[in-house]
């Protein structure tokens, strides 16, 4: 999920150009400016281009590291240490990968200026979560001449904030000064840019395109500069009849995670629909949490193996065969819900 649509989008790596078309591999957005292709002649973008040619320097450290292991192992073997001295090479296979990848990561970001790469490691931190990325991102920002920052700053914002808002739980207590510092702007200006200007697509994103722990980013905003009508309006988009006049099943498919993330943070929710005397959307806020269906827990080693969907499935209908059993006691049953989800 992304701010995309609502943007025309810029190349990832030219970000002055108008894209043209989106990376086959990683979908990133790429101009005419990038001429990669793949073995199968499709487009690709300077990344996945680089990471092909990455593969031949991989695979060679591979065919090193096995000899070394082998040599490492025949020496021990030779010099007639005990064979739990093994754990020597073995120690070493499990750890180089670690200490490789800070040059594999050099090699997919080869001949690319800072400028180039702050938008796809902001795409990837919002896709992948790994904060890694995000350092990095962070580090180049800082290279990037003043003068092409200003250029920039609209669209690396534009970037920034889905990334941030998505994983929010990983950054750090002191991150809104850390990236105001690196965007070279006042927190305030930063601030400004998350209640006013990108309002209306955070709490878009928020209730239509809910990731877990987003709430978490919403109530740190509106504390942080304590606009009330930026939780007013959220609440009432969770509120609004687009979301309410569905059926339970639709509810708990479409909006699985927002319902989740009110369920999780429900008295959060209740306390601030108390504050700002949202009465009626307080009911709404827990009629929704009374129609979410958490994820079952299985009884049995054969119900563990079902898929999510399929257990809860099979937990409405056995819900509803309850339900029956208790109106049975009073009137006859004429319909039969479940046996119509059957026939689907
Ligand atoms: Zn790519
Ligand atoms: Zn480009």
């Amino acid at each position: 999920m992304s701010f995309d649509g609502e943007i025309k989008e810029n190349c990832a790596f030219h970000i002055h150009n108008e894209s043209t078309e989106k990376c086959t591999e990683c979908k990133l957005a790429i101009c005419d400016l990038d001429q990669h292709y793949n073995m199968k002649q499709e487009r690709i973008c300077p990344i996945c281009a680089n990471r092909y040619n990455a593969k031949k320097t991989l695979r060679l450290f591979n065919y090193g590291l096995y000899a070394i292991i082998i040599v490492v192992s025949v020496i021990l073997l030779a010099l007639r240490f005990p064979i739990s001295y093994l754990f020597i090479p073995l120690l070493l296979l499990m750890v180089a990968p670690y200490i490789f990848r800070p040059y594999l990561l050099k090699l997919y970001f080869k001949d690319l200026e800072p400028q180039q790469v702050v938008i796809p490691l902001l795409k990837y931190f919002e896709i992948s979560g790994n904060i890694q990325y995000y350092n990095l991102f962070l580090k180049n920002i800082k290279a990037i001449p003043e003068e092409d920052l200003t250029k920039h700053r609209e669209v690396i914002i534009k970037h920034t904030i889905p990334a941030i808002a998505f994983n929010f739980s990983k950054l750090d207590e002191n991150w809104e000064d850390e990236l105001s510092d690196a965007l070279k702007i006042e927190k305030g200006e930063f601030r400004e840019y998350l209640t006013k200007k990108y309002k209306k697509i955070i709490i878009q994103t928020a209730v239509h395109g809910t990731q877990p722990n987003i709430s978490k980013f919403m109530f740190f905003i509106a504390e942080e500069t304590k606009d009330d009508d930026f939780l007013k309006e959220y609440i009432q988009e969770i509120c609004s009849d687009e979301i309410a006049k569905l059926s339970d099943k639709e509810l708990n498919t479409i909006y699985k995670d927002l319902l989740e993330e009110l369920y999780l943070f429900e008295e959060q929710f209740y306390e601030i629909c108390d504050k700002l005397k949202l009465t009626e959307e307080k009911e709404k806020i827990q009629n929704l949490v009374k129609r979410f269906v958490p994820p079952p827990v299985p009884k049995n080693q054969i119900e563990a193996l079902l898929p999510p969907e399929q257990l809860i499935q099979k937990r409405l209908t056995e819900d509803e065969k309850i339900e029956m059993i208790d109106e049975d006691k009073e009137e006859q049953i004429e319909e039969v819900p479940f046996e119509e989800e059957k026939e689907e």
